[in-house]
This record gives structure tokens, C-alpha cells and sequence, in this order.
């Protein structure tokens, strides 16, 4: 995966000790494969481990489970704590700055695309994701300020060139015609069109069949 998001949430649990190893007992019970965030920010209502610590969820060249809709394009960052009680604290600010400046430049993220949870819907209105993925969560919570965030990162120089892929005319005609034979048989896995339209009209797939 080549996460093109960072999509920052918070755990909505507003209990002591929650850490990465929680979180994964939790999506663990979802019967996912573990857990579901790539980076987990602590707060200070852990016992043995400072606030601010950031402990690794799921490899990061692995898509997530976290943000559906957008999950094979973005990271997930979770907070831990309830942003619809309280604001991250100080050291998670620090930490999440931190963090996110140095995800931004490795992979060529430009602020506009840090995003909270929340404005999966705004995606869904400018027709980057399906409005099927709307969400009615307030994540990464009402006391959380995005646009206010984005501001404190947007120092960071990205390269948002695109690095240009040696595509042959072979493969080009190769994947259009795979995706024609797609739309043609589209009638049969009526569940799977919204994702068979996001995938076509994927930057990365747009740029070879056109
Ligand atoms: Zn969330």
C-alpha cells in the first residue's frame, strides 16, 4: 500500500490504561486480523506508560481497518482517550505532530490530505470515496479541531511530484481491456460495483488507461 491519507482518530473510550495492546484485543473480538490503526498516541491515564508515547498498531505498508471506504489509500493515527469529552492532551499534540510531519514527508502526503475520521464525508462529497462510506462519527471527536491541526502542520515541504512509472502499451492495453471485461460481467457481483467504480477511477488506474 502507498497511503496516499493520514486519517486521525480518537479510541472513544474514556477508560485508564488503553494502549495498543487493548485495541487490539478489541478488533481482535471483531474478528479482524488484529488491530486495526497503524500508530496509537497515548494519553496520561496509563499506569506504567507516559503520556504521549506512540506505540505501533499495524505495519504500515499493510492497509488498515480503520476509516472503510478509504482503508487501501491512508493511515490511521488513533488518539487514545474520548475527543468527544476532552482535547488530546499537550504530550499528544507533541507526539501527533511529530508523527504525522514525518509520515507527510516519507510519503509524500500534503496537509489537505490529514484528515479526521469525520471528513471521510467530505470525501464523499467531492466523490473521492462512495457515498455508501459516509460515517455518522463525530471521530476524532467534537472537542478536536482538524482545521486547527492541518494549520500546525502546514510547514512541512512536501514532494507531491508523482513519480512517473514505466508503464508499457502492452500492459496499458492489458488493464484496459481487463477493465472492460469488468464492466462488461458488472450485472454479476451487483454488491462489488461501488468498489469496482472506486477502483476505476483510482488516480493510479486512471493514469494507465488514459
Ligand atoms: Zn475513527
Amino acid at each position: 500500500m502507498r497511503p496516499e491519507y493520514i486519517v486521525v482518530h480518537t479510541a472513544a473510550f474514556n477508560g485508564n490504561n488503553c494502549d495498543r495492546d487493548m485495541i487490539d484485543r478489541w478488533h481482535k473480538d471483531r474478528n479482524w486480523s488484529g488491530i486495526g490503526y497503524h500508530f496509537v498516541i497515548l494519553n496520561d491515564k496509563h499506569r506504567s506508560k507516559s503520556d504521549g508515547t506512540v506505540e505501533l498498531g499495524r505495519a504500515s505498508n499493510k492497509a488498515g481497518a480503520h476509516a472503510l471506504g478509504l482503508n487501501s489509500r491512508s493511515l490511521g493515527v488513533c488518539c487514545i482517550g474520548h475527543g468527544d469529552i476532552n482535547d488530546f492532551t499537550p504530550a499528544q499534540y507533541e507526539s501527533l505532530y511529530q508523527l504525522v510531519k514525518q509520515l507527510m514527508s516519507e510519503f509524500s502526503i500534503p496537509v489537505n490530505k490529514v484528515i479526521g475520521h469525520r471528513e471521510l464525508n467530505l470525501l464523499a462529497d467531492n466523490e473521492v470515496i462512495s457515498s455508501r462510506y459516509r460515517t455518522s462519527k463525530s471521530c476524532p471527536g467534537h472537542k478536536v479541531d482538524m482545521d486547527f491541526i492541518r494549520e500546525q502542520l502546514s510547514s512541512v515541504a512536501i514532494n507531491t511530484e508523482v513519480e512517473s512509472s514505466e508503464v508499457s502499451a502492452e500492459s496499458r492495453l492489458a488493464m484496459t481491456n481487463a477493465i472492460a471485461v469488468l464492466q462488461q460481467h458488472r450485472a454479476q457481483f451487483p454488491n462489488a460495483q461501488d468498489e469496482l467504480d472506486e477502483f476505476i477511477h483510482h488516480p493510479e488506474i486512471i493514469a494507465i488507461t488514459q
